[in-house]
């Protein structure tokens, strides 16, 4: 197959007492995400998209939450571990989409960061990945501002 395309989604839930990480960036906010690792949604959503366009499961198949190994674990780790099964796979990235869904804090002045972060990790040029910020209007508990959720795309092309 020459082109290949998948999806992810993550969410986690905002607590006091952890940095919040998205994209391997540190937002200033008076909460970050719980997880096993850094809670990094966006970075675990992509993995789950890069994933899946290679049809190898998902990001708890590969790094269990249950395996001391990855306890703490900075995710951006966890992405260019996926990115090797990218390669080793036969493809390349041909582009990513991400939706970020945050009520707060605002991500409009870290989105150049972020993106600048990924694509560096990656080895992409930045037209490649795209980021958009959200915030869920107020409804549910990513608009109440108690969890922060991200879908992500990626489209990879066969090497030749
Ligand atoms: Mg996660």
């Amino acid at each position: 197959m020459r082109f290949r395309v998948g999806i992810g989604y993550d969410i986690h839930r905002l607590v006091e007492g952890r940095k919040l990480i998205l994209g391997g960036v540190e937002i200033a906010h008076s909460k970050g995400l719980l997880g096993h690792s850094d809670g990094d949604a966006v970075i675990h959503a992509l993995c789950d998209a890069l994933l899946g366009a290679l049809s190898l499961g998902d990001i708890g198949e590969h790094f269990p939450d249950t395996s001391a190994e990855y306890k703490d674990i900075a995710s951006s780790k966890l992405l260019q571990l996926v990115n090797e099964f990218v390669a080793e796979c036969g493809y390349k990235i041909n582009n990513l989409d991400v939706i970020v869904i945050a009520q707060e804090p605002k991500l409009l002045p870290y989105k150049k960061q972020i993106r600048e972060h990924i694509c560096s990790l990656l080895g992409i040029r930045q037209e490649f990945l795209n980021i958009k910020a959200k915030t869920n209007e107020g409804l549910d508990a990513i608009g109440q501002a108690s969890a922060i959720a991200c879908y992500a795309t990626a489209s990879l092309i066969k090497e030749i």
